[in-house]
């Protein structure tokens, strides 16, 4: 199927690494052209040097980093077809008394908050042109409630009703709005050195590939594996393209098959 991404213009955060680099790959081999942000925008620089891929240093936690980055999009490249917001971190906590409103803060900062101000820095743009894509990365943690991750799981319940109220306001002008719901996704989470594939290991006192099994009988996830970054760009780049223009205000989970709810 031509997606019909040639030329594009797509805005993505946390662009440097897992989801974030892997959609930019995708959509750069598309023909699409990408402006990526990250704490650390070095893998993506080195996707290419046509000019087609502009890595840009910024914290999206940050209040000002959203309008400069749609700004360099504007300069370099005069239009912003597609905002993936993607920048976002979780940290494990004891539990809901143990988790600090500077915790909360600093979470709902990046991962709500973030995507807010990306979305008001990009949208004035969109509507000029009178057409925009936005996609959101949530979490099925956002649907599932984890005692473990309070304020990441509000967070990503936030992201998903920003994307409905987006939706609702601004599709009759050609700006659709939707998410998508990973989880158990291979990324860096893992395999960073000191990441969740390494705690694993410790914890469950195996190597951190029979640990990473361990870990999928756990909790249970059908299709028997982690998914991988570059299966979850493969959708973000679907949701990117006017062959789903019927589609807004809606989400989709890609978890092989984990939550157990409608
Ligand atoms: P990752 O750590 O590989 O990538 C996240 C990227 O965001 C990193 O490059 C990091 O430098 C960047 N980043 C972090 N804080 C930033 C900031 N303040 N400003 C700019 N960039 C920042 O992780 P990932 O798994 O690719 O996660 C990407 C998104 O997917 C996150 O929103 C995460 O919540 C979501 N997600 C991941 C999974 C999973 O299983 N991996 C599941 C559900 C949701």
């Amino acid at each position: 199927m031509e997606l019909e991404l040639t030329g594009r213009v797509a805005l993505i955060t946390g662009a440097g690494s897992g989801i974030g680099l892997a959609a930019a790959r995708a959509l750069l081999a598309e023909g699409a052209r990408v402006v990526g942000a990250d704490l650390d925008p070095t893998a993506l620089g080195e996707l290419g040097d046509d000019g087609h891929v502009v890595p840009v240093l910024a914290d999206m936690s940050d209040p000002g980093s959203a309008d400069a980055l749609a700004r360099t999009a504007m300069e370099r490249f005069g239009r912003i077809d597609v905002l993936f917001n993607n920048a976002g971190a979780a940290a494990t906590r004891d539990g809901f008394l143990d988790t600090t409103d500077e915790q909360w803060h600093r979470t709902l900062e990046l991962n709500l908050l973030g995507y807010v101000r990306a979305a008001r820095a990009v949208i004035p743009h969109m509507l000029a042109q009178g057409r925009g894509t936005l996609l959101h990365n949530a979490s099925e943690a956002g649907r599932m409630p984890n005692p473990r991750l309070p304020d990441y799981s509000v967070s990503k319940a936030g992201v998903r009703m920003l994307s409905k109220v987006l939706s609702r306001e601004f599709t009759g002008r050609g700006i659709r709005s939707n998410v998508i719901s990973p989880g158990f996704i291979r990324t860096p989470i893992y395999d960073r050195p000191g990441g969740l594939a390494d705690s694993l290991a410790t914890e469950f006192n195996l190597d951190r590939e029979a640990a990473l099994r361990r870990y999928v009988e756990i909790n249970g996830i059908p299709a028997g594996r982690l998914g991988l970054a570059e299966e979850v760009a493969a959708l973000v780049v679907l949701l990117a393209s006017d062959r789903t223009a019927f589609v807004t205000g809606a989400e989709f989970a890609i978890e092989g098959g984990v939550t157990p709810t409608v």
